[in-house]
């Protein structure tokens, strides 16, 4: 299927819509999920449109891991949570529901009670005070 450039991870890739972020690149961008699954939940999206991980080039797919590591490395020390839970889905039948590659990072414990996948909106003002915390961890 073509990509769709009017799909709100493009937007927030533009400027044309808000995100909450936590690190940027030349080739990545991280940002608050604004549905978290748990506290912490930050998404690592490519610059390059790609709808799934498979449309994506080796160089972009790489960018994206380097980004993931960095920012589960940051999540876990800013939440101060022992695991991190990386998800990545690949098509509406695997459950995703924005058609931009990305990758999902939670910071949790064995005890985390996870919402179900992207249905309860955040407060705007706490997911801002946990990405000051993320960046701040940032190596
Ligand atoms: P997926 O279902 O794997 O495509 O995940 C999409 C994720 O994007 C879900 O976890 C949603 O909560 C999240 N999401 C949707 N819209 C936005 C937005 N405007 N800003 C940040 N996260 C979003």
């Amino acid at each position: 299927m073509a990509y769709d450039p009017d799909n709100i991870f493009a937007r927030i890739l533009r400027g044309t819509s808000p995100c909450i972020p936590v690190y940027e690149d030349e080739e990545t961008l991280a940002f608050m999920d604004i549905m978290p699954e748990a506290e912490g939940h930050v998404l690592v999206v490519p610059k390059e449109p790609a709808e799934t991980l498979f449309d994506l080039s080796e160089r972009g797919a790489q960018a994206c891991i380097r980004t993931t590591r960095l920012i589960g490395i940051a999540v876990k020390k800013a939440l101060g949570k022992p695991g991190v839970y990386i998800s990545q889905l690949n098509g509406a039948e695997a459950g995703q529901t924005v058609p931009h590659c990305h990758f999902h990072v939670i910071p949790c414990t064995a005890e985390t009670t996870y919402h179900p996948h992207a249905t309860v909106r955040a407060d705007d003002e706490e997911l801002r005070e946990i990405a000051a915390r993320i960046r701040a961890c940032l190596a």
